[in-house]
């Protein structure tokens, strides 16, 4: 549906992620670095003034610095520096983990680098998972804010608000998440899966990045693809799921019901397994020093070989040669991830000919969160 409306949502985005990479930029230089004419930066900047959504900088952009990446100051003339506002919160932003609940207010100048102001360890059921946040919203400044957005693990049903297949987080499926929020906030609530969180974030936060697969690993292995700048949505309310990718002669039961994914090996969990089934380490921290002293022992690469080959199905797939690796993976050696990009290379055809890139980056879980509830709740289709 490529409207006008939808080009003039499109664009406000690539303006605001702009905004949110280079901090304080003029117009002449959002245009320059988002690609888009200047004119229509202009009319698009004057909409988001209008919403409140930019505000006119009262500092000059001279020996300004960039907190995300590299400075725009040479891009273009100093002219009537914009910014994101940063006045008031306009989110509560909730990370429903498997071990941690995480709650913070965001500006929508928010911060690269994930920041929680709040958090609880996840309880087993949701009734105490309600108590517990109610504990909390007190004293979040929640008034007038746009959104709650919250990032959920499993299979989620963002459109629908619901999870609808969580093995790691039961109490979760089908959860009624919205009404709960209601007791405590006019403010829609706005559900995004977590993986896909951190892709938007990395795009948002990595200016070259309009195509990759990311894939996190953690309590579990998930993946979540860009594709021209867009976060790919299948048809179903389920994507990226190749940590349930089942490896021949794997014998271990997964979360999910079935027997040897590829996540049983390759999760923090499954990392630890393997470590103890062949007397390495029982702690993370042990696995860390074996690999520092003795390298990568055989089994991790076994395991990261199975990996491989679910990463390089998705490239196949997709039509995408860029790999964004986050999670427990980057706490490990380098050697770790560079074992893994070598052995998925050996399985991608674009390699064959052309480059595969992989690297490792971390979370910016909070950046897309925030993304997410503007995409949703701010920009104007009309
Ligand atoms: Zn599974």
């Amino acid at each position: 549906m490529a409207t006008s409306a939808h080009l003039r949502k499109l664009n406000q985005k690539r303006i605001i992620e702009s905004m949110l990479r280079y901090r304080r930029a003029s117009r002449v230089e959002l245009s320059k670095v988002s690609g888009i004419s200047q004119p229509t930066v202009t009319r698009i900047v004057d909409q988001l003034l209008a919403a409140g959504i930019l505000v006119e900088s009262h500092t000059s952009l001279t020996g300004m610095e960039s907190t995300w990446s590299q400075p725009v100051g040479a891009l273009g003339r100093p002219s009537k520096p914009l910014e994101l506002d940063s006045s008031q919160a306009r989110f509560i932003a909730i990370q429903i983990g498997v071990h941690q609940t995480r709650i913070t207010p965001a500006p929508l100048a928010v911060s690269a680098q994930d920041q929680w102001t709040h958090s609880f360890d996840t309880p087993g059921s949701l009734g105490e998972w309600e108590q517990r946040l109610q504990g909390i919203w007190s004293k979040l400044p929640a008034r007038g804010i746009s959104a709650v957005v919250a990032s959920l693990p499993g299979v989620v049903d963002e459109l629908a608000g619901r999870v609808l297949f969580s093995p790691n987080l039961k109490w979760s499926q089908g959860a009624d998440l919205a009404a709960i929020i209601r007791k405590l906030s006019p403010a829609p609530l706005i559900c995004i899966q977590e993986i896909r969180a951190l892709a938007l974030g990395q795009a948002a936060v990595e200016p070259e990045s309009s195509d990759f697969l990311l894939v996190d690993f953690g309590t579990g292995v998930g993946a979540a693809a860009v594709t021209q700048g867009s976060l790919y949505s299948g048809p179903l309310p389920l994507s990226g799921e190749l940590g349930h990718t089942p490896v021949p002669n794997n014998a271990r039961p997964c979360g999910c019901g079935s027997t040897g994914c590829v996540e049983t090996l390759v999760s923090r969990k499954g990392l630890l397994q393997s470590a103890a089934e062949h007397h390495d380490a029982s702690t993370w921290a042990e696995l860390v020093t074996l690999i520092e002293q003795r390298g990568l022992p055989d089994w991790m690469k076994r395991s990261l070989d199975a990996a491989a080959i679910s990463i390089a199905s998705a490239l196949n797939m997709l039509g995408i040669r860029q790999v964004i690796l986050t999670g427990c993976i980057s706490e490990l050696p380098n050697v770790a991830a560079d074992y893994l990009a070598t052995a998925m290379r050996a399985d991608t055809l674009w390699a064959r000919f052309g480059e595969v890139g992989c690297k490792v980056a971390p979370r910016h879980r909070l950046v897309g969160m925030v993304i997410r509830a503007i995409e949703r709740t701010l920009l104007t289709a009309e």
